[in-house]
């Protein structure tokens, strides 16, 4: 695995790619991996013939009082550990390569409407914005031919697939679905910032999804009654500071009321200053 931090040579060994016939896998990633990014990255490896897996903190897609400048950060950790999957490029490029303006200054935005307004949208506000300009950059500079997301931030799934879609991006979105600790906690870069009081009190979102699917298992389709169930637990635990829940469309993240087919059940809370998010994809069936 070689790692690169200019754009111009990773233009090189993605032209030397292509002329050895190679289709074109990329995994975005803000770095401090965990097991969840290197399921990404492993999927990739299995699918494509050369793999990319991007490292950057994107400035663009941090609101002025979030954890930017806390981001957890360790290259020589990450570069280990991206190394285990076999990718061939873990791409780590500084924030003025990618914005030579400056800190995450730019002229030019992807602004995907509607649909970034509800969930984390709402608390986020130009969140979207950052995530859909930045991913775009990346799908330039790398000509990925597909590329690969979690299922952890659902939203930001059906972001880029309307971005790829309503722009005619010739990139294939694949999403992977959400790895957990043992105990249902979501993986996350996050999670580290969180005390070992604050880390069990995180897994009443796990808690709460899984008492959303055991409803909906047994039948249930109201979303009001869901939603009374998973909150009724959160609410219970002192540490947890709900953002949200939602039950909604799983592509245009509209708001069901009753589940037909198909829904997204996806909630938010803080834990002190963290922030954490965590969904259920329910097949209807
Ligand atoms: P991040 O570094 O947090 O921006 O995440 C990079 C990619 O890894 C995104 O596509 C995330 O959705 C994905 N990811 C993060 N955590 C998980 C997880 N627990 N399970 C699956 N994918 C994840």
């Amino acid at each position: 695995m070689q790692i690169v931090t200019k754009i111009a040579e990773l233009k090189q060994k993605i032209r030397e790619a292509r002329a050895r016939g190679n289709t074109i896998g990329v995994v975005p990633t803000m770095g401090y991996l965990h097991e969840g990014h290197l399921t990404l990255m492993r999927r990739a490896r299995s699918e494509q013939g050369f793999v990319i897996a991007t490292l950057f903190v994107n400035p663009l897609q941090f609101g002025p009082t979030e954890d930017y400048a806390v981001y957890p950060r360790d290259l020589s950790r990450d570069s280990a550990l991206a190394e285990t999957t076999g990718i061939d490029v873990l791409f780590a490029p500084s924030v003025d390569e990618m914005y030579p303006a400056g800190n995450g200054r730019t002229l030019t935005f992807v602004d995907v409407e509607k649909i970034t307004t509800f969930l984390c949208g709402a608390s986020r506000p130009g969140h979207f914005r950052g995530v859909a300009t930045v991913v775009t950059k990346l799908f330039n500079i790398t000509e990925a031919d597909v590329a690969y997301f979690g299922q952890k931030d659902a939203q930001q799934v059906a972001v880029i697939r309307r971005m790829v879609a309503d722009l005619n991006m010739n990139v294939k979105i694949v999403p992977v679905p959400i790895v957990r600790e043992s105990d249902g906690l979501a993986l996350s870069s996050r999670n580290q910032f969180l005390s070992p009081a604050q880390r069990q009190a995180g897994l009443v979102l796990f808690r709460s999804l899984t008492r959303a699917r055991n409803l909906l298992e047994a039948g249930e389709r109201d979303s009001a009654v869901i939603f009374s169930a998973m909150n009724e637990l959160i609410r219970q635990e002192p540490l947890a500071e709900l953002d949200y829940i939602a039950i909604v469309d799983t592509q245009t993240l509209e708001p069901l009321k009753q589940i037909s087919g198909d829904a997204l059940v996806a909630l938010a809370a803080r834990f002190g200053k963290t922030r954490l998010i965590d969904n259920l994809l329910w097949e209807g069936k």
